[in-house]
């Protein structure tokens, strides 16, 4: 049996209180984060909220400002340590998949196992690639290989040192929509075979849900929540963090004695809110097309469009200034101009106090 086929030992990461400034930039504020062996954690968030510079930090390579970065129970980062990224027993993998132009595909799979003799690194390398299914393309170069194919020499040459966390940075990104879910599941189930532990960053809450056993959705440096996907999505903790998961439907409103008033019926304000300004979210699933008068509010269709797996309809509802998003089965929402009444899921209304948001 070749080294790369047997199960990784996996490695859990622990980050205390890391912190990382750029001159004035705030990029990584306090974070605090465990992943267990063999775990996938998302880092989930928009644009410049500081996911890749984390990521750079427990691969070695930033060293963080303030905090503690331990692999394993080591402190490989920390006020007065700091281990190289090549003593981490990390594997990293990029959007670009960095692979050398110059180098075959075997030659950049064998690239990080120089302290192997030749002949058993060649024999890792030649298995990791059988195992992404690429064995015939060992003596060509990257451009000659299709971006999909690249991935996966990216994947092999990450995995062929059997890494303690592989670390992905927006590993699907550059392939187009088709190919993405294929190499996405390819490569989620060969990390899953290995026992991988994983720290993958993206901005895509789809793929989060898709590929993390736990995410941490990430605002200007810090973490704002944590949790399994299901937790994040039913339960989010912040309107922020229900507005990443779905397109919500929003109603100003005010909380008074623990009542939330709105056009669409009468919702429990969140605990422990007080009174004042507060936002009611109804996802366009939880609301229902019946017919005029036997819903919560009554309203006229406004749009209609089909995509695909659902419909989505806007309505004006009497009351509201602004049209609400509603989702139905393809082919069964009343058409635009129609009168209809509006129903709510209830128990799925999101209701967040205004302060902080
Ligand atoms: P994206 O999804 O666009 O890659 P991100 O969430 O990964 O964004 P980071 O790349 O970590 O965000 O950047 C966080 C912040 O730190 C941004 O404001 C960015 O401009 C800044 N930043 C990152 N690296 C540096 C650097 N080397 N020098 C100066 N500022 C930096």
């Amino acid at each position: 049996m070749s080294d790369f086929t047997k199960a990784l030992a996996a490695a859990s990461l622990d980050l205390r209180g890391v912190r990382q400034t750029f001159g004035a930039t705030l990029a990584v504020d306090d974070v605090s984060l465990t992943v267990a062996p063999g775990e996938t954690v998302c880092l989930l968030g928009h644009s410049g909220c500081g996911k890749t510079t984390l990521l750079r930090m427990v691969a070695g390579l930033e060293r963080p400002t303030a905090g503690q970065v331990s692999l394993d129970g080591r402190e490989v980062a920390g006020p007065s340590v700091f281990v190289p990224p090549e003593q981490r027993g990390v594997g990293l993998m990029f959007q670009d998949y960095a692979l050398f132009p110059h180098l075959t595909i075997l030659e950049n799979v064998t690239f990080g196992l120089a302290r192997l003799p030749a002949a058993k690194a060649r024999a890792i390398a030649e298995a990791a690639l059988a195992r992404v299914g690429l064995a015939r393309y060992a003596g060509d170069y990257p451009h000659m290989l299709s971006g999909g194919e690249q991935q996966r020499v990216a994947l092999a040459r990450a995995l062929a040192p059997q890494p303690g966390i592989l670390l992905m940075d927006e590993p699907f990104s550059n392939l187009d929509q088709r190919m993405r879910e294929r190499i996405r599941e390819e490569t989620m189930a060969l990390l899953r075979e290995k026992g991988a532990t994983v720290l993958v960053v993206t901005h895509d809450p789809v793929e989060a849900m898709m590929i993390a056993d736990r995410i941490a959705l990430m605002r200007s440096g810090r973490i704002v929540q944590a949790g399994a996907p299901r937790d994040l999505y039913e339960r989010p903790a912040s309107l922020f963090a229900a507005r990443f998961f779905c397109d919500l439907n929003e109603i100003a409103a005010v909380a008074r004695d623990g009542r939330v008033e709105t056009p669409l019926g009468v919702f429990a304000a969140p605990q422990g809110a007080g009174d004042g300004d507060c936002v009611v979210g109804l996802r366009p699933g939880d609301l229902t097309f019946v017919a005029p008068g036997s819903g919560v509010v009554d309203g006229v269709v406004e749009s209609h469009r089909f995509l695909g797996d659902f419909d989505l309809a806007t309505v004006v509802l009497d009351g509201l200034d602004n049209p609400l998003k509603i989702r139905t089965l393809p082919g069964k929402g009343p058409s635009p101009g129609a009168r209809v009444g509006v129903a709510v899921v209830h128990s799925q209304a999101l209701v967040f106090s205004a302060a902080g948001h």
